[in-house]
């Protein structure tokens, strides 16, 4: 490769997902998947659309999609013209990151974080204010109140689990007027209250969540935000300016059967929270110190193992958990929720410490 060439491409940093083994029998606890799978309901809708539809294009705006998610926060008095749809919500973000964050003051995300945000950051050339989470790990409001071009943070926060109340996320809304408030809500369904319920008294919120993971569809890639209604009208146009179908048929059905069948969705949420809960005990029994989660994951360490052996152990009995080589959290391991049998061979698998 010519200079020129490697030179532009070793410019662009890209996110790197977690694996995707191909081998069988493994005990997959890295990627944040939901071990209960989709509603039955979710199939039938996408097997009766595979049927019917296939041949004719999707609707570009996704407004059947729009209206079940409106319909689904209607006691917080969502309309659908508030609701935005993207193919994921990684998607939805990168719009979020192209259109709405003002490029002329830096950004403020936490350190640690989702590490997609400074990659759309490179890649929008959009610079930042990265400010480090307290001694706990926690997102601490104060820190939010400087000049910025925006501010975006997932609550629960990934890969630490930590969930910020509203009232607090509210008091960064208050100390940000003019600035757009992003809360990446793609773990909020296993614990964590939704701040969709504030949009409409704070028009600088923008809301994103995921069916990838409460809902079980990382494989459909289906993703929404929700705000006032001149935001996500900029994030219609940011859309319709990169491509007119986010969303295939089979997407968008399977979506909308999704946000119909609430017991599926209740159910497995609950299974996922109990499970959870009683990883934390069995990992506090190891002597992990596993730091407090509202997601579909926990965040552990333990005081006298690495957390890159523990994991070449376990992956070595076929289990594997996500380890982040970075600073102040390479001693952690990001252990996702299983099922009780998966979760079961997860505590097993650390008989040797
Ligand atoms: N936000 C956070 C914090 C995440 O961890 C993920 C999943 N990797 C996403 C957004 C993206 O989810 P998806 O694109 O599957 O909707």
């Amino acid at each position: 490769m010519s200079k020129f060439w490697s030179a532009l491409v070793s410019e662009l940093q890209p996110y790197v997902p977690g694996e995707q083994p191909k081998m069988a029998n493994l005990v997959k606890l890295n990627t944040n998947e939901n071990p209960f799978g989709p509603s039955p309901k979710v199939i039938a809708a996408i097997q009766s659309e595979l049927n019917d539809n296939l041949r004719l294009y999707p609707d570009p705006e996704g407004q059947a999609l729009k209206e079940a998610i409106a319909a689904y926060h209607t006691d917080y008095g969502i309309s659908s013209r508030q609701v935005f749809v993207g193919n994921g919500s990684d998607e939805v973000l990168a719009h979020i990151f192209q259109g709405l964050l003002k490029h002329d003051k830096p950004i403020l995300f936490p350190d640690i974080t989702y590490s997609f945000y400074p990659v759309y950051c490179g890649l929008y050339q959009i610079e930042s204010d990265v400010i480090p989470l307290t001694e706990s790990f926690e997102i601490n409001p104060e820190d939010y109140k400087r000049p910025n071009g925006g501010i975006i943070f997932p609550n629960p926060n990934a890969p630490t689990g930590r969930y910020l109340g509203l009232e607090h996320v509210e008091d960064i809304l208050k100390a940000n007027p003019d600035s757009v408030v992003v809360v990446d809500e793609a773990y909020v369904d296993f614990g964590g209250e939704t701040a969709i319920s504030l949009v409409n008294q704070y028009p600088n919120l923008l809301v994103s969540q995921t069916l990838s993971k409460a809902r079980s569809l990382a494989g459909l890639r289906v993703g929404f935000a929700v705000g006032n209604e001149e935001l996500i009208e900029a994030l219609n146009r940011v859309k319709d300016s990169f491509n007119s179908y986010p969303l295939d048929r089979l997407a968008l059905a399977g979506a909308i059967a999704a946000f119909e069948d609430r017991e599926w969705f209740e159910k497995c949420c609950g299974g996922v929270i109990e499970e959870r809960e009683r990883v934390t005990a069995e990992l506090e029994n190891l002597g992990f110190e596993v730091l407090p989660s509202k997601a579909n994951f926990v965040f552990a360490r333990h005081p006298s193992h690495e957390g890159a052996d523990i994991a070449a152990k376990l992956r070595e009995q076929g289990i594997i958990v996500r380890h982040f080589n970075k600073l102040r959290i390479s001693d952690f391991l990001r252990i996702t929720i299983g099922t009780s049998d998966q979760n079961s061979s997860l505590i097993k698998g650390l008989a040797f410490l």
